[in-house]
């Protein structure tokens, strides 16, 4: 599994916040010692992390990142300003307003639109979070005068071994974020990643809200997380191909521009895409060029396969000559042309689709075939990497001219 794939796993999603949750649960006295004298700054941070992320969010266009922030930004607000610890009856009532207004307005999120900040939907939820802090301050105020300790002899009894927080508030804010977890896995969303996170930290700043810096550590881990998801997606929305999930052309660029010593590159090109297109459809088009991405992937040989643009992939071989591939790349070119295409009845569209792999839905009889053709060259004949792409591209030229279905290494044609 490369890098790339390793982090967008669903389990490093969950297992490596998870992990630096734990880390922190187990590690805060140390911690909390180390900071002790910079406590007024440490409370300070997460509010210019927060705003940092709110600010990134709207260029790069990640609107539930945003809004996430803007959350968290204002709970962190009422927790480093209004909680007093040990909770008086006052501090109980925004306590548990805290503990389910933020859990529920993270799943609100969740469930709408990814809008920027700055757009009619950004600006209406935004008010609707400033609402809610103007109604808690209101009811706060009304509810002042009641007493409510019965109820933390109750329903909100804490388990004092445990956490001041009351035990029900935990149990509901760990059930909540093991049901965004689970999401997560099942979807692996960016947006599902995002909420993971928050839920879990903020399920952490609840079960240890009275422990010093606790709320300000959380706090500030969730919006580092939240900061390199916002790298990450940019990173990813620039140098990966969205469709076939490869690496596109920039990173090709890129692992171009640091290409030394001995290496094959290796142009793949789909036969005659254009009369497939016509035939059955841009959008079993669209599955097909999914489809030898997930051939190539398999079939890998040790090359990094990159989609260089439209029906055309680049393999790069480190390490290896054109002759060394040889047998990987007609193995590959096999693999394509034996794969039958079974047709798909998108009946209710009327067009026609693949089966790819896990797909359940009926197939119809009608099955078809598509062929690549595949230049190769090496380091060896060309020194510098974009006369040996240049190369590489002559002999697929000459694949082409040679009837297709073939794999042309430039040295022997
Ligand atoms: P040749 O065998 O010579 O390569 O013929 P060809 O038809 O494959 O080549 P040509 O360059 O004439 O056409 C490439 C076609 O690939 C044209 C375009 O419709 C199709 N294509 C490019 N990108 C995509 C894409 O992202 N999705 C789909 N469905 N088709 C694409
Ligand atoms: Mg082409
Ligand atoms: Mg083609």
């Amino acid at each position: 599994m490369s890098l790339y794939n390793l982090l967008r796993s669903s389990s490093f999603q969950i297992g490596f916040p998870l992990l630096l949750a734990i880390q922190l649960c187990l590690s805060q006295e140390q911690v909390f010692s180390l900071l002790a004298s910079y406590q007024e700054l440490v409370n300070v941070i997460p509010y210019i992390l927060f705003a940092l992320v709110i600010l990134l969010s709207q260029p790069f266009n990640q609107g539930t990142t945003g809004l996430v922030s803007l959350l968290m930004l204002v709970s962190y607000y009422m927790i480093h300003n209004w909680l007093k610890v040990p909770l008086d009856d006052i501090n109980k009532i925004i306590f548990v307003l805290l503990a389910t207004l933020l859990p529920l307005n993270l799943l609100l999120i969740h469930a709408l639109p990814d809008k920027r900040i700055l757009s009619r939907f950004g600006v209406t939820f935004s008010l609707f979070i400033l609402l809610q802090l103007v109604w808690v301050s209101i009811l706060l105020q009304h509810l002042s005068a009641i007493d409510i300790s019965w109820l933390w002899q109750s329903f909100l009894k804490p388990l004092p071994t445990l956490s001041p927080s009351p035990l029900m508030l935990i149990i509901l804010s760990f059930f909540i974020t093991a049901f965004s977890a689970l999401i997560l896995l099942c979807r692996e969303q960016n947006s599902d990643q995002i909420i993971f996170i928050t839920l879990l930290f903020t399920s952490v700043m609840l079960f240890s809200f009275n422990k010093p810096l606790m709320p300000a550590l959380t706090s500030s881990i969730t919006a580092i997380l939240l900061l390199i998801s916002i790298i990450n997606s940019s990173h990813e929305l620039a140098f990966i191909d969205q469709l076939t999930e490869l690496p596109g052309r920039r990173s090709l660029e890129v692992e171009i521009k640091h290409l030394s010593g001995l290496y094959t590159i290796a142009m793949v090109d789909i036969d005659h895409f254009k009369h497939f297109n016509d035939t059955y459809g841009h959008r079993t088009g669209d599955e097909v060029l999914r489809l030898v991405a997930q051939l190539m992937s398999k079939n890998k040989g040790r090359g990094k396969i990159f989609r260089y643009g439209g029906e055309e992939f680049t393999i790069l071989f480190k390490g290896r000559n054109a002759n060394q591939c040889m047998p990987y790349l007609n193995n590959l070119r096999t693999r394509v042309a034996e794969y039958d295409l079974k047709l798909r009845d998108y009946s209710l569209r009327k067009v026609k689709g693949i089966q790819l792999k896990g797909q359940t839905e009926t197939v119809s009889a009608e099955s078809v075939n598509i062929t690549v053709s595949i230049g190769v060259a090496d380091s060896i004949s060309e020194s510098i990497p974009e006369n040996v792409m240049k190369a590489a591209d002559k002999a697929l030229y000459r694949a082409k001219n040679g009837g297709r279905n073939r794999v042309t290494n430039l040295r022997f044609a």
